[in-house]
């Protein structure tokens, strides 16, 4: 990566309204004008500087969006009330009757219900494939193709999809590539890889702090003005609009994303290399024995790692469960689903975040019944929480 994202973001200077170090919130649902020929230029998108109404934007939510530009070294931002908002504004955005998206078969489970059971009442379609074979993507792209979607490091599976590979397929057939990159923020910027548009869902590891859902797409100046639009904008007009309290202290965590992601990193490669020396089937892209490794490699900034999801399969759900209740009972963590935590968070997927997904395509994917998402948290002695985890493993008998 030639640039660094946290240089860019620490480089970004706002001031609040008496000289606060932090920027003034906008407590305002409307604004203003000084003339009704203003207003009327605002509207048709011809006043740059001057707000009009919360939902198409608010100073708080540009700082956010700002901010969230230039760590994925794109024009610009739109922030949204949740991860999903965001993703179906831009589906919504880019696909209309007709249309037709190939996305990567392991996605985050809401993102899947999305475009198997509410956008084919649009008439759009999507065919799911493994995004990590660019042979069998390319294959299932059709003249009414308008998108490619995957996911950088897909949840729960931590699959690694080669985003300049499919940047290079979407350049190719003249569609958009959009990727979600929740699960690797900082890390790897898919904009600079060729990605057209890139989500995240700011309720993970960028705000960090479960305490609010948020969302945000960064993408050309183009498309977020197209998003924007009071005519046609899918973000204006079906109304995922961010609350600007909630973007001032997103805004806020935003500033120890860096130091956060490095310690999450760090936690998370060091239980994953103890677990696979102790004989336990983990997943985790900075192992070597990981298929996406040499791929992730080849894409990220070695400086935040390799980020901390990592899975375990224990064999079975019963396993799994009486596991995850142990690990919870110990305070090693708890058994939420989410990601991006303080604390150590565990779920099942095939049960939880991904039981969108019907059984037998769980199965075929890989995505087994005993599997545990770990989101690794900033433990301080990592060690030490290594050695609780292992009892716990080895009263429950999976060690
Ligand atoms: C959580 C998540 C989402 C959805 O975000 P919300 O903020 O919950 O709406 C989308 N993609 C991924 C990869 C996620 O983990």
């Amino acid at each position: 990566m030639s640039f660094n994202p946290a240089d860019k973001i620490q480089d970004l200077q706002y001031f609040g309204e008496f000289g606060g170090v932090n920027p003034s919130i906008s407590d305002s649902s409307t604004y203003t004008f000084l003339s009704a020929k203003k207003m009327f230029d605002t509207f048709e998108g011809n006043a740059e500087g001057c707000y009009l109404y919360s939902r198409h934007s608010s100073p708080s939510n540009l700082y956010l969006g700002q901010a969230l530009a230039a760590m994925e070294n794109t024009e610009a931002a739109n922030v949204t009330a949740s991860g999903m908002g965001a993703i179906t504004a831009t589906l919504l955005q880019l696909c209309g009757a007709g249309d037709h998206i190939v996305s990567s078969r392991t996605i985050y489970g809401g993102t899947y219900a999305f475009m198997k059971n509410f956008l084919p009442k649009l008439n759009i379609h999507t065919t799911f494939v493994d995004s990590t074979k660019l042979d069998i993507v390319e294959k299932a792209i059709t003249p009414q193709t308008k998108v490619l979607y995957c996911e950088t490091v897909s949840n729960p599976l931590m699959e690694i999809t080669d985003i300049a590979g499919m940047a290079a397929l979407a350049k190719k057939h003249n569609l958009k590539l959009v990727v979600d990159n929740t699960f690797s923020p900082l890390a790897i910027a898919p904009v600079s890889l060729g990605a057209d548009v890139v989500i995240h869902s700011l309720t993970k590891f960028i705000n960090g702090s479960s305490d609010t859902v948020g969302g945000v797409v960064c993408g050309t100046q183009q498309f977020i003005d197209d998003l924007r639009n009071v005519n046609d904008g899918a973000a204006m007009l079906l109304g995922p609009t961010m609350d600007s309290y909630r973007s001032a202290s997103i805004l806020k965590n935003l500033r120890t994303l860096h130091i956060r992601i490095q310690q999450h990193s760090r936690n998370a490669l060091f239980l994953a290399e103890r677990f696979e020396q102790d004989g336990l089937k983990v997943v985790y892209n900075g192992l070597p024995s990981h298929s996406g490794h040499e791929l992730y490699k080849k894409m990220y900034n070695a400086e935040y790692g390799f980020g901390g999801m990592m899975t375990i399969d224990v064999g079975s759900l019963d396993k799994a469960n009486e596991l995850m209740e142990l690990m919870q009972h110990r305070n090693i963590g708890y058994l939420a689903v989410s990601l991006g935590f303080y604390k150590t968070l565990f779920s099942a997927p095939g049960s939880s975040t991904s039981s969108e997904i019907p059984a037998e395509e769980q199965a075929e994917m890989g995505l087994s019944d005993g599997l545990i998402r770990f989101s690794i948290g900033l433990d301080n002695d990592i060690e030490r929480t290594y050695q609780m985890m292992k009892t716990c493993m080895q009263e429950v008998g999976v060690l």
